[in-house]
């Protein structure tokens, strides 16, 4: 769909592109209960005209790429959305990009465009968690971080960065932790980029040397199944996954990356049938460290850092796209913190 501009304002300002793809931020009230409401039902148009002053800080275009609780994304999805933010990001007309997104699985999408997406002009992801027609919607006030950020000098470079709650994360460590709080994203391991402040965006840190990997050419992407393990565990779910075809698996372990001996067992198995076996952990805090408990190197295992199991399986998924399936060379990209 061809982007289509917001108002004529000066020149001088920078431009975004908001991408919207649906999402509780462009959601509205349903009569079904008393807190029910339908995810991607009010444009991005409509959303930026109850951001008082947004005109003022850029010249904004507007394309969507989806109408979507995020809960329905889909690695097709990723795939349109980065071919058009690099095309975008190649214009020169175009400063930044910004994506409206469901908070669901935010931390996937922003994972998978900050691995395939080269550009260093700036990417922001923004949600919600109040429904546009809610009392004291959070959207308006996301979207207008959100735009601080993308036309902050400092955001170049950094890759893709989620701004909800005044606060700007990185795409490698944010994670949702909340269901229902405005302060659900939080970054626990490496801690927020910045804040968003009356004065604008603040970095606290400076931006590190990201490296990416090539986008994958078509979806879907490799299936990696994601195994959650628990007191009692057999190795059925590892089967099961294998069964259906799982070029990768990812442990969601107790503690670091641990599973009962069948499971870690089976998994040693799979990887000596060509099959990527990544340990995380169920903890929500914490690296997972190769050759503690597990012995990695003797199992042919991967330990997945500081990357939660949803990451974990974007990050497998875009590897073995790429061909990358040596345990050894699959290990050093999960030991990135870029
Ligand atoms: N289910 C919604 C979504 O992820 C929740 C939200 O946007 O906050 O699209």
């Amino acid at each position: 769909m061809p982007a289509s501009s917001s108002s004529p304002l000066s020149s001088s300002l920078p431009r975004i592109v908001i991408l919207s793809t649906g999402g509780t931020i462009a959601g509205a009230a349903d009569a079904r209960s008393k807190g029910g409401y339908n995810a991607a039902a009010v444009s991005a148009q409509s959303l930026i005209a109850a951001v008082p002053g947004a005109e003022e800080i850029a010249r904004i275009d507007f394309e969507q790429v989806a109408a979507i609780g995020s809960q329905d994304i889909t690695d097709a999805v990723w795939l349109t959305l980065a071919r058009r933010i690099t095309e975008l990001a190649a214009r020169d007309d175009v400063d930044a990009l910004l994506v409206t997104h469901g908070t669901d699985t935010m931390e996937e999408t922003a994972l998978f465009l900050h691995l395939t997406l080269a550009t260093d002009k700036p990417v922001v992801m923004v949600g919600a968690m109040r429904p546009s027609t809610a009392l004291s919607g959070d959207g308006p006030a996301n979207l207008r971080a959100a735009l601080m950020v993308a036309t902050h000098p400092e955001s170049r470079g950094r890759g893709v960065m989620v701004v909800l709650n005044d606060t700007i994360h990185g795409a490698r460590d944010v994670t949702k932790t909340s269901t229902t709080q405005v302060e659900t994203f939080q970054s626990p391991n490496l801690g927020p980029l910045g804040y968003v402040t009356p004065n604008g965006a603040v970095f606290l840190r400076p931006g590190t040397p990201r490296i990416t990997l090539p986008l994958p050419e078509s979806a879907p992407l490799p299936r990696v199944s994601i195994v959650h393990a628990y007191a009692g565990m057999d190795d059925l779910l590892i089967k099961a996954a294998i069964d259906a075809g799982a070029r990768g698996l990812v442990l969601a372990g107790v503690g670091d990356g641990n599973a009962a001996r069948t499971v870690i067992a089976a998994l040693a198995e799979a990887a000596k049938a060509g099959v990527v076996g990544v340990r995380a952990s169920r903890c929500p805090l914490g690296p997972v460290l190769r050759n503690i408990e597990v012995s990695d190197d003797a199992l042919g295992l991967v330990a997945a850092g500081l990357h939660n199991p949803a990451k974990a399986r974007v990050l497998l998924q875009v590897l073995l796209a790429n061909g990358v399936t040596t345990p050894t060379t699959v290990q050093s990209a999960f030991d990135r913190t870029d």
